[in-house]
């Protein structure tokens, strides 16, 4: 079922935790609710659940208008981070339970609910653990009982806020890698919350940047983090180094670095700031192709990967670079060494 959030607002006091925000999520489609504490994710996400009310605006799940309506009548399942599981019920009678709370007439019998249970375990991977108490399950296994409860009214719409944060970086991987599988199996129209850029990335078909109550961009994964529309999105995707400079006859100068002016910043004086991520920092044999000189402070090793840790030759700042493992291998350098550089990508604002 597909979302359409139109010019939402939702004011607590006189502060606006959301405004005027619009999206549309398609049917069948994994979206990711990023940006940092407090820009506004899980209050989107509550109105998208009918916990919340917006001031304005409006909502449409699949073309009905919902705005007022309650969470119970809009068939949305949801998982947040401290849903917490019924302690005094089995793993099975946890899935059960919005089967059995029904009212008596669409209430499924007894073996209907058995086999819809066992379905459920099976498509989590809990198959055995039906009897257990969520005391006697891990953290990864106690996020998938929820979400096999959350999934076994059928919902039409999933609502996952931070679904994994309490988890180890190891379980996360593995149960977003799954969680991935899961949404290509069911397809149901999915909305998760998170602020971890590398699981939005990762996992989300369409990722929506938020900040200070408002989208700042949506696009998908490859859209956003290599054509991001300002600082902020630039910064919030991945690590950046930043380059301050100004204007002058139409030429972008950023210490040594010496670009044309884009089109909206042509005016003597205007400021620039210029962003590179590290793994578009060159190093190059010859410094009559570099942008700028600089000095090898660390060198990290991390999985395939090399970081380099630099300090900028004309204003002692600190430069990051990302190299293959093979690309440093071959350039054999060490800490102390002074390098040419080049910038392969610089985004200007
Ligand atoms: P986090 O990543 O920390 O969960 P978030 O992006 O999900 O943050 P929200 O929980 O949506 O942010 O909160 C947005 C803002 O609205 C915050 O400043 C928060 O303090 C405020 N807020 C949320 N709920 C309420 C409430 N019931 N009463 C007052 N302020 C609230």
């Amino acid at each position: 079922m597909k979302i359409h959030i139109d010019q939402v607002t939702k004011q607590f006091g006189t502060f606006y935790a959301l405004h005027k925000v619009s999206l549309q999520v398609a049917a069948g489609e994994l979206v990711a609710l990023l940006g940092p504490s407090g820009s506004g994710k899980t209050t989107l996400l509550r109105v998208i659940a009918g916990l919340e009310h917006p001031d304005q605006g409006e909502i449409h799940i699949n073309g009905i208008p919902v705005t007022h309506h309650g969470a119970r009548d809009r068939q949305v399942g949801f998982v947040f981070q401290h849903y917490a599981l019924f302690r005094h019920l089995s793993v099975f009678e946890n899935i059960a339970f919005g089967l059995r709370v029904r009212p008596r007439r669409v209430r499924p019998s007894q073996r209907e609910i058995k086999s819809r249970v066992l379905e459920l375990l099976d498509l989590v991977q809990l198959t055995g653990l039906a009897e257990r108490y969520p005391d006697q399950l891990s953290g990864g296994q106690r996020q998938r009982v929820a979400l096999a409860r959350a999934l076994a009214v059928e919902p039409k719409v999933l609502l996952l806020d931070e679904p994994f944060g309490a988890l180890d970086t190891k379980v996360r991987r593995d149960l977003r890698q799954w969680l991935r599988r899961l949404h290509e199996e069911l397809s149901i129209t999915t909305v998760f919350v998170t602020h971890d850029q590398e699981e939005a990335l990762e996992l989300a078909d369409r990722v929506v940047v938020m900040n200070h109550g408002k989208i700042e961009q949506a696009g998908t994964p490859e859209d956003v983090y290599q054509n991001p529309i300002n600082p902020f999105v630039f910064d919030f995707l991945g690590s950046a180094n930043v380059f301050h400079g100004r204007v002058e006859e139409g030429v972008a100068r950023l210490g040594p670095i010496q670009v044309s002016a884009p089109e909206n910043k042509l005016a003597n004086g205007e400021s620039i700031v210029g962003f590179v991520r590290p793994h578009d920092v060159v190093i190059v044999p010859q410094s009559k192709e570099a942008d700028l000189a600089a000095e090898v402070v660390y060198i990290h090793p991390i999985g395939p990967t090399v970081r380099l840790e630099l300090r900028r030759m004309d204003n002692k700042e600190r430069i990051l670079a990302e190299l293959h493992r093979e690309e440093y291998a071959e350039l054999q350098i060490k800490t102390g060494d002074q390098v040419a550089l080049k910038l392969r990508k610089l985004s200007l604002f």
